[in-house]
């Protein structure tokens, strides 16, 4: 097989141009990651989790929701004094006793940030809240205003902010930068929200010179299978800051997936000028880590981290990937610290049966490729396959098979 490395270095220094626009990875595996139904993970294990992000490159941890419970209090707690690089972030409502709450888990941490939320479409003000527009704007202006005398680093969410008008969200999100917010996040909380669409709100925000100065953040659910490319067109569109979560865990259908957003903006430089500062080589271990943890399996196809991701065994995609790797991998398994997997199947041809022998010192001839290829194509569902192939090919059983 060519070398990956050299192929790929080749194209990375091809597309990776001047100007490239830093992108913060907020990663809330532990705070909207826990909330999937069934992932709590305990203290220890979101301590470990929190090193191993902070080992990845993520640059803010969102390490919980303090208020929701004591454990919760004590976990974003211990994260904040245990981590070094990365912000420690804690969720908060717009109320006092919540915003006091967050604080007093975090302030021990190097870098602290409060993140506080306040919905603004009228389906939560009219049904969830129970508020007018104005009592909304008063408590972005009291919440923001108070976390700011805290913590000089704020960030506000405006919840639902996909299906808020737009002129409210922009009042909304004004309101909060002129109380003290550095990073605002424009959530597409219910995963609504369209590619274009989505791309056009970030596009509207990030235009407006009111915000020239703040971080504008993504956040987006997978409810239509759309958050990582909703994500992916907001940082096109003027977003610094994409809040995703290993494996793509999150509230009901899961939040952005971090793995596909980084590999997404690694592999097309040419149509992503920018750059994460996340080390690819930590991803999957990540995953596994974050999968242990919460007992939420990744399926085997899942892009980037899925057990197949970087399998082949269709023989006509073995033949491309043995004459050169790019015809049919985009990403750089070895960047990813894992290799290319030819898997020896029914559907696997010649050149990949003869591979694998090779790698086995297996005598390659005419007789044990008839013998090997016969192993293969007869093999039955479940068979070990690569024993077969051996088996064949020791005890020189002959056959006709042809490919
Ligand atoms: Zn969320």
């Amino acid at each position: 097989m060519k070398c990956w490395k050299k192929i790929c270095q080749k194209v990375v220094v091809l597309n990776y141009g001047n100007g490239v626009k830093k992108i913060k990875i907020f990663d809330t595996t532990l705070r909207d990651g826990e909330q999937s139904p069934g992932a709590t993970m305990s203290i220890e294990e979101k301590v470990m989790v929190a090193r191993q992000l902070e080992k990845m490159g993520v640059d803010i941890i969102e390490a919980g929701f303090p208020v929701s419970s004591q454990k919760d209090f004590e976990g974003v707690q211990k994260i904040a004094k245990e981590i070094n690089e990365c912000e420690v972030c804690a969720l908060s409502r717009c109320s006092k006793s919540d915003i006091d709450s967050a604080w007093n888990a975090i302030k021990k941490a190097k870098k602290p940030r409060i993140h506080v939320f306040l919905a603004t479409s009228d389906i939560h003000l009219n049904h969830k809240l129970n508020i007018s527009k104005e009592e909304a704007i008063m408590r972005i202006r009291e919440s923001v205003s108070y976390a700011k005398s805290l913590c000089s680093n704020i960030e506000f969410s405006a919840e639902d902010a996909t299906r808020t008008e737009i002129s409210f969200l922009k009042m909304a999100l004004n309101e909060a930068v002129k109380s003290g917010a550095n990073t605002i996040n424009i959530p597409d909380s219910v995963g609504y929200a369209q590619p274009k669409e989505y791309g056009e709100i970030i596009q509207a925000i990030s235009s407006n010179p009111v915000f020239d100065e703040v971080t504008i953040s993504v956040h987006c659910h997978d409810d239509l299978g759309l958050a990582v490319a909703n994500s992916l067109s907001g940082i096109k569109n003027g977003a610094g800051q994409v809040e995703c979560t290993v494996n793509g865990i999150g509230e009901r259908a899961g939040n952005a997936a971090l793995e596909e957003i980084v590999m997404a903006i690694n592999t097309r430089k040419d149509y992503y000028p920018f750059e994460t500062k996340i080390n690819p080589k930590e991803i999957i271990s990540s995953s596994k880590m974050v999968s242990d943890a919460t007992k939420i399996f990744v399926q085997k196809n899942k892009a980037v981290v899925g057990a197949n991701a970087f399998a082949h065994e269709a023989g006509i995609h073995q033949h491309g990937m043995i004459a050169n790797p790019l015809c049919y991998e985009i990403i750089n398994a070895e960047s990813m610290g894992t290799e290319t997997k030819l898997v020896i199947g029914r559907h696997s041809g010649k050149h990949a049966i003869i591979s694998f022998m090779e790698k086995k010192s297996i005598p390659v001839n005419d007789t044990t490729i008839a013998n090997a290829i016969n192993a293969v194509k007869n093999s039955e569902k479940n068979e070990d396959i690569e024993q077969a192939i051996i088996n064949a090919c020791s005890t020189g059983v002959s056959n006709n098979a042809r490919i």
